[in-house]
């Protein structure tokens, strides 16, 4: 019953997920309001008043599509004590992947699509070993799987689940990326949480930390990574120029 609601209320809330990009890289909405040079250095000040973790994962959790979670005991106490979710722009191999590398920890990876015409929304999200759906049609629950190799995944669907192309004939869907806000409806949808109760932990100006100033949330940047060889190249070709473009503008110190 709860789970149905949930369902209808997502549907309901993701109408529009047009980007404005004038507020991607509002001054507020890119100003951290904490950084830390790794994810291990997150204090408990930083999480006052917090109810809801939401990570990313490349360059904050692992490296760049690394399998070693690299602060394990930290993840495993702060998923303990507050609900911890990850939203990850990363390919459906990768995606896939994460389900697997965070069941360890019990963290559900969410993610979302739309249709080409916006007019259908579909959320997932993977947990326990599961696969879940959400669509306007109900819940649908199906085990992780690879039954098609990465290449062939890629050609046909891009980053989109090849069993969401087959319940959808002839619609084209694409995933639903950071810093779009409609994701982050969808974690306030699920865990009740009001914008200021929810932490957003990532590596990126223009990703994670825009996503959680326009929706009102906090905001830590993990530096890290920032800048490293180990990046995929189109991160550090157009990305990150674009970030130190503004980071300068408004000044936020050493970026
Ligand atoms: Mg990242």
């Amino acid at each position: 019953m709860k789970k149905a609601r949930h369902a209808k209320d997502l549907i309901d809330s993701a109408r529009a997920v047009m980007q404005d990009w004038s507020a991607v890289y509002a001054k507020e909405n890119i100003t951290p309001d904490f950084r830390v040079k790794a994810f291990g250095e997150i204090t408990p000040p930083m999480l006052q008043d917090i109810t809801t973790l939401v990570l990313d994962v490349d360059g904050v959790l692992t490296g760049y599509r690394e399998t070693d979670v690299r602060f394990p005991n930290t993840v495993k106490q702060l998923s303990q004590k507050f609900k911890t979710y990850i939203v990850s722009n990363s390919g459906e191999d990768r995606y896939r992947q994460l389900g697997t590398i965070m069941e360890f920890f019990n963290i559900p990876i969410l993610t979302m699509y739309q249709s080409a015409d916006g007019s259908i929304n579909i959320y997932r999200a993977l947990q326990h070993g599961w696969d879940v759906i959400w669509t306007e049609k109900g819940i649908e629950k199906i085990p992780i799987k690879n039954k098609i190799n990465a290449y062939d995944r890629k050609k046909h669907y891009g980053d989109v689940p090849e069993e969401l192309a087959e319940r959808y004939p002839g619609v084209k869907f694409k995933k639903v990326k950071k810093p779009n806000t409609a994701l982050a409806d969808y974690v306030k949808i699920l865990t009740g949480a009001r914008g200021g109760e929810i932490v957003y932990i990532g590596d990126r100006l223009s990703t994670e930390i825009s996503m959680a100033g326009q929706t009102g949330s906090r905001k830590i940047l993990v530096d890290e990574l920032k800048g490293k060889r180990e990046e995929p190249l189109s991160i550090r070709l157009f990305g990150r120029p674009v970030e130190r473009y503004y980071a300068r503008k408004y000044k936020l110190n050493a970026y």
